[in-house]
């Protein structure tokens, strides 16, 4: 039976002649079309399969899967009886691993493919597009959901939903909230000083960032974009490596400011992520009430025995030494970068020495090249953790944060796992993960099949 529509085929015959265009040519290809549309199935039955089931160190024996709509239905070791509709799909498993989609806990859908001049100056409709482009890559290397932690993601995030495009689910934040100067201020110094009633700047007009001095302003913007549908706010508490005017050691925020934010946000059930890298951005977001730290790559001692006494999220990324180069050599941005960097061993030493609850995000930007290396930014935990735990880390455990959206989640249902009434998020791999990790940097070639909400985007092992 095939089980690709045209659409899938599309894809694979359209990649295949911009290879051979991009050789002849010597054309740089600046990203794959998207054309990848889901097939129509209600039941899809995978058999002879070793199971990662999201949490566990090995795989389970041989077993069968069968999905129907959008969820895991039953898992067992047994042949399992199947209504053959039309639209009934059989996939035949070969002892290859099936394992939980991917989740990238700090993703940005917005901001991966343009420059930061792109961003500024070019046509919002253009960015879409792009960015819609990259969110059909984003589910094609397996991460069938991702966090997206600033941007004006919600047309996106709708767009995939209704099938428009084809991505990963998004947990959106809506714009940064951030302050005069802070991480995500891109304003030029011909745009100061700012008055009251003046026009809103490119990034706040984009709902890329905007820009809150008292906790009024951070109360406001925060509800904005829990009106949209944020799923959490995100907000930046100290200093920042992209942005032009914002220092890694400066605090931004005030406690009271953070607290606006942190009430907002408690009283539609959702909770604040904080940008911080020091030790006093860390700590003075814990005192407001926020629950999930991003990045945390300065942290010391105390902040790490903080985290773990009041249960915070560490939120954090294994930044690869050649993201430097995203930053031009000598530029403020780049010494920030390798600051950041020097940090990086300290904090997942002290995370995994304080047990904290730890989630795996790649907080690529501006840079459509590195987005490529998603999976291999997974597979380069292995420095701190087992294969094991690196991937229950980008399943099951990144799940577990994304509850913290409660009644603002936006997919109910549980993530993450491969267990019966879960949502039906699944990569067919070809080999065992947990044995070499390194297949998950290679998606292209070893993810077979690509499953999301119970629909196949993916599937090159039918003829
Ligand atoms: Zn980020």
């Amino acid at each position: 039976m095939s089980l690709m529509t045209p659409g899938v085929k599309g894809v694979h015959a359209t990649r295949a002649a911009h290879g051979v265009w991009g050789v002849i040519l010597g054309l740089a290809i600046a990203g794959t079309p998207s054309i990848v549309t889901a097939q129509q199935t209600s039941v899809v039955y995978i058999s002879n399969v070793r199971i990662f089931d999201g949490r566990s160190a090995q795989l389970s024996g041989p077993k069968n899967v069968l999905v129907r709509g959008n969820k895991i239905e039953r898992i067992s070791a047994e042949p399992l009886p199947t209504d053959r509709r039309a639209d009934t799909v059989l996939i035949d498993g070969g002892g290859r691993t099936l394992m939980p989609g991917l989740i990238d806990n700090h993703w940005h859908t917005l901001l991966v493919r343009p420059t930061p001049d792109t961003l500024l100056t070019d046509d919002i409709g253009y960015i879409n597009l792009q960015a819609g482009a990259e969110a059909t890559d984003t589910l094609m290397r397996g991460f069938t959901t991702v966090r997206d932690l600033g941007g004006p993601s919600f047309g996106l995030k709708r767009a995939i939903d209704d099938g428009t495009v084809a991505g990963p689910r998004i947990y959106p934040s809506g714009a940064v909230i951030t302050v005069t100067s802070g991480h995500g201020d891109f304003r030029q110094f011909y745009e100061l000083p700012r008055r009251m009633g003046d026009p809103s700047s490119r990034g706040e007009q984009l709902g890329a960032a905007m820009i809150a001095d008292t906790p009024d302003e951070v109360r406001v913007r925060a509800r904005e974009q829990l009106m949209q549908g944020a799923s959490q706010i995100k907000l930046t508490a100290g200093g920042g490596v992209a942005s032009p005017n914002s220092p890694i050691d400066v605090s931004t925020f005030t406690e009271p400011e953070l607290r606006a934010a942190v009430e907002a946000a408690e009283n539609w059930g959702t909770y604040v992520a904080a940008h911080a890298y020091t030790p006093v951005s860390i700590q003075r977001s814990i005192a407001a009430g926020v629950k999930c730290i991003e990045h945390g790559h300065l942290m010391d001692e105390a902040t790490a025995k903080l985290m773990a006494e009041k249960r915070i999220w560490l939120s954090t990324q294994p930044f690869p030494p050649g993201m430097a180069d995203a930053f031009p050599p000598g530029s403020v941005q780049r010494a920030k970068f390798e600051e950041v960097l020097t940090g990086m061993d300290a904090m997942y030493r002290l995370a995994k020495k304080y047990s904290l609850k730890t989630a795996f995000g790649t907080d690529i930007i501006f840079s459509h090249a590195l987005a490529q290396r998603q999976g291999a930014l997974l597979a380069s935990l292995t420095r701190w953790y087992t294969p094991a735990e690196a991937l229950a880390m980008a399943t099951s455990v990144n799940a577990q944060l994304l509850t913290l959206s409660g009644k603002r989640n936006p997919y109910p249902g549980k993530l993450g796992v491969v267990e019966e009434g879960a949502l039906a998020d699944l990569l067919l791999v070809d080999g065992d993960p947990i044995a070499n990790i390194q297949l998950v940097s290679d998606p292209a070639k070893n993810f077979v099949v690509i499953m999301k909400d119970g629909k196949i985007y993916k599937n090159s092992l039918s003829k």
